[in-house]
């Protein structure tokens, strides 16, 4: 028996790689009883038959599993923005953080296209970076058109299964393009090739690159809060979720209680105030849509 991971899902066929090469292979034995469909990033335990041909009988146990797009075991996320065209929002780019939170997938934020920056703009774009590192989020400027900062970015991909999110024209495409000259695709190509997850999901595929692997299909670009309840959304920001053993009430939601730590840490200015009423906005959002 051999490992490996299946970086291709096709026609019944899923297609598992390790040093020796890419095995073709189908699943057999114990999980498909057990009805486990195997996904895309799945650790997987299989029977080389033949020269590249194989069986699958073992599905090694997730980290966890995305629907959109459908892989297993994501460790993080390149969450790319555009300082410009369209302009950086601090209040998308923490749905988007709540997202990753709640999913338990490491965000690395990135604002690309800092060539169309102007000085009064990057002043702005700077303070929120240091309140995001603050935080404890990492957070990269970068243009995928200059190919200034892009250099940041390889070592961030070694060892890890990522994905690419943002909204659909900041510059997903681009960057994978600028990440990985071998793929030999122009923007259009490899838009066309990240458009397909939006008619056929299941074609998702791990692209092998700087010792790591990202998902070709982009996932979130449409987020809203089904999944997550009100009472979790405060440990889904970091900075909130350190000092919840600080209020005074436990299930405190931080917005009129009294002796709550949050709300003091706001008034110290210890937490920016964007983010507050980030957290008040979400809080609604999730409380109507579940009362309606
Ligand atoms: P995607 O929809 O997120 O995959 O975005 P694309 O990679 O297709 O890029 C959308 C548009 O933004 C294209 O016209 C790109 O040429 C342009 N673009 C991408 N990166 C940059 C950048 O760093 N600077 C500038 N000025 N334009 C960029
Ligand atoms: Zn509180």
């Amino acid at each position: 028996m051999e490992e490996g991971i299946i970086v291709k899902s096709l026609s019944g066929f899923y297609y598992v790689e390790n040093e020796q090469g890419v095995f073709q292979c189908r699943g057999r034995g114990l999980f498909r009883k057990q009805k486990i469909k195997p996904l895309v990033g799945d650790n997987v335990r299989f029977e080389a038959e033949k020269k590249e041909e194989g069986y699958i009988y073992e599905i090694f146990e997730r980290q966890n599993e995305l629907n959109r797009p459908p892989v297993a075991n994501v460790d993080q996320a390149l969450l790319v923005f555009s300082a410009e065209e369209p302009a950086f929002s601090s209040l998308l780019l923490d749905r988007f953080l709540i997202h990753m939170e709640s999913l338990d997938i490491e965000p690395i934020i990135v604002v690309n296209k800092m060539d169309l920056v102007k000085e009064k703009r990057e002043q702005e774009l700077l303070a929120f970076q240091q309140d995001y590192n603050n935080i404890g989020y990492a957070f990269y400027f970068v243009s995928g058109k200059s190919g200034d900062g892009i250099e940041q970015l390889p070592p961030l991909l070694e060892g890890s299964i990522s994905i690419v999110a943002g909204q659909s024209g900041v510059g997903k495409s681009t960057l994978l393009n600028n990440l990985d000259r071998s793929l030999q695709l122009k923007t259009a190509e490899i838009s066309a090739h990240l458009g397909r997850g939006k008619h056929t999901t299941r074609h998702v595929e791990l692209l092998s690159m700087h010792n790591g692997w990202v998902a070709d299909t982009p996932g979130f670009s449409l987020l809203d809060f089904k999944s997550i309840s009100e009472d979790d959304l405060d440990v889904c920001f970091p900075e909130m979720k350190e000092r919840l053993p600080d209020c005074k009430f436990r299930g405190c939601t931080h917005r009129k209680e009294p002796g709550c730590a949050v709300k003091q840490a706001l008034e110290n200015g210890d937490i920016p105030s964007y983010r507050y009423v980030h957290y008040i906005q979400f809080y609604k959002e999730i409380f109507d849509h579940r009362r309606y």
